[in-house]
Parts: structure tokens; C-alpha cells; sequence
């Protein structure tokens, strides 16, 4: 059984001081829930003063980013042994980085490498433009990428994984996709992927998330769908009630499965 996973992606959100309040906000309400399992991917600055917060609770910390070497002369830039002193996830191949920062299929799959050889747990972005929707090439975009992420992996390192199905159409807009959408493309085209490269108990195995306008009013329905196995979060995860009220749907709806 997939255990449901509910990640909040705070983004270029909050300073240090602010983070802190919010995590402690949700920390005693997202103790209470069971069943589901709970991250909170604040910015790198505020990873320390969040990992403070939830220390000795079930809440998971995630990052944003990586880049892919252990150490070394990379200006400006976070390792993935770093992280791990503070964290278990990091969000991979979001679609912000593909558009402002020009990653491509080959540098994330590097990442997810760097994620899983030391000890992170990689939630990887997937997902098409408006464009490519209007166009009809969802499943011709989001089947490259898994296909270019997931490269060279083992089937034990992809049991590892979490993917978040975002179209990024949805992103912010408050437009999020159909329930029947998210499940369709999920269940039929991400999974078979992973089933043609991985093998098909490894296809049902891996945790998928939906992300791109999640909130407390849609997410019963898209969380109600097979193959929906939690969120990714981002604007409605900045508000402690409105994130914590997600977690609680995703227990009504899947925790008994967990
Ligand atoms: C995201 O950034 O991953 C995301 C899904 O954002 P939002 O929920 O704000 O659409």
C-alpha cells in the first residue's frame, strides 16, 4: 500500500523568524494526524530554525533544490550532505527551476542520483505547459521526462522516489487540474512508464502526488482518485489552517490504507 504523502513547498516564502512561526503553527495540529506523512520544504535559510520546530515529531523537512556533488567550488549552491544533517526530502525538477533556471531533464536526473545515493528521499517534478496541454502532448512531454529523470536508476532507488504530476498551467493560477485528469495522467501514462523501466510492481508502488492549485476545498476529491497519492502544496501550504486541513482530508481519505 502507497502511503499518502503531503509536502508543503514554501517557495521564496518567510524568513527565519517567520518560519519558525508557521511550523510551530501546524506542529501540534499535524502531530495529531496519523496515517499520512508530512513535509515541510522551507526555504535554506530557514531549514534550521523549521528542523528546530518539528524536532521529535512526525513531520519530515524537505528542501527546495540541490546541486548535484557532495562538496567543492560551487558558488552559491547547497550539497546534498549538507542537507541531509537537517533533512529526509528535496523537491527536484519544479517547474520554476525548469523556467527561471533552465534545468533540463539530464541536469535533474543528476540530482535524483546525488538525492538517493546520499540518503534523501527526492520528490521530482513532472509536467506540461499550457502549450503542450492545448496541444495535445501531455502525455508525449510527461512520459520524456520521467523517461529523462529517472535515467539509470535501480528499481530499488526508484521504490526511493516520490513524483509530483504538475501541470504547470496550474501553478499558482488557482486553475487546478480535473480530478479525472490528474488521475488519468497519472494512471496512464506515469505509471506505465515506470512499469515499461522499472517493472510494474515498482509502477504501483511509487508514490505520486498531484500538485498545481491544491487546496482544502479541491483536495478531497483529487485525493478520492486511485491513483492521487498526495500533494504537493505550494500557496495554500503558507497557511498553517489551510495546510493542516489537507492533511486531515488526505487521512479521512487514504490514512487507512497507510
Ligand atoms: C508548487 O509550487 O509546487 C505548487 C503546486 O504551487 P501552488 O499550490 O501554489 O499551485
Amino acid at each position: 500500500m502507497r502511503v499518502p504523502i503531503i509536502a508543503g513547498n514554501w517557495k521564496m516564502n518567510k524568513t527565519p523568524s517567520e518560519a519558525r512561526r508557521l511550523a510551530a503553527e501546524m506542529r501540534e495540529e499535524l502531530e495529531r494526524i496519523a496515517g499520512v506523512e508530512k513535509v515541510l520544504c522551507p526555504p535554506f535559510i530557514d531549514i534550521p530554525a523549521v528542523a528546530e520546530v518539528v524536532q521529535g515529531t512526525s513531520i519530515a523537512i524537505g528542501a527546495q533544490n540541490l546541486f548535484p556533488a557532495p562538496s567543492g567550488a560551487y558558488t552559491g549552491e547547497i550539497s546534498p550532505v549538507m542537507l541531509k544533517e537537517l533533512c529526509q526530502f528535496v523537491i527536484l525538477g519544479h517547474s520554476e527551476r525548469r523556467a527561471y533556471f533552465h534545468e533540463d531533464d539530464s541536469f535533474i536526473n543528476r540530482k535524483v542520483l546525488a538525492a538517493l545515493e546520499h540518503g534523501l528521499t527526492p520528490i521530482v517534478c513532472v509536467g506540461e505547459n499550457l502549450e503542450q496541454n492545448r496541444a495535445g502532448k501531455t502525455e508525449e512531454v510527461v512520459s520524456g521526462q520521467v523517461r529523462g529523470v529517472f535515467n539509470g536508476l535501480s528499481r530499488e532507488q526508484m521504490l526511493r522516489v516520490v513524483i509530483a504530476y504538475e501541470p504547470v498551467w496550474a501553478i499558482g493560477t488557482g486553475l487546478a487540474a480535473t480530478a479525472a485528469d490528474a488521475d488519468r495522467v497519472i494512471g496512464q501514462v506515469i505509471r506505465p512508464v515506470l512499469s515499461d523501466l522499472f517493472g510494474e510492481d515498482v509502477a504501483q508502488a511509487v508514490r505520486v502526488q498531484y500538485g498545481g492549485s491544491m487546496n482544502a476545498a479541491n483536495s478531497r476529491e483529487l485525493l478520492e482518485r486511485e491513483n492521487v497519492d498526495g500533494g504537493l502544496i505550494g500557496g495554500a501550504s503558507l497557511k498553517a489552517n489551510e495546510f493542516v486541513e489537507i492533511v486531515r482530508i488526505a487521512a479521512a481519505v487514504k490514512g487507512c490504507k497507510g
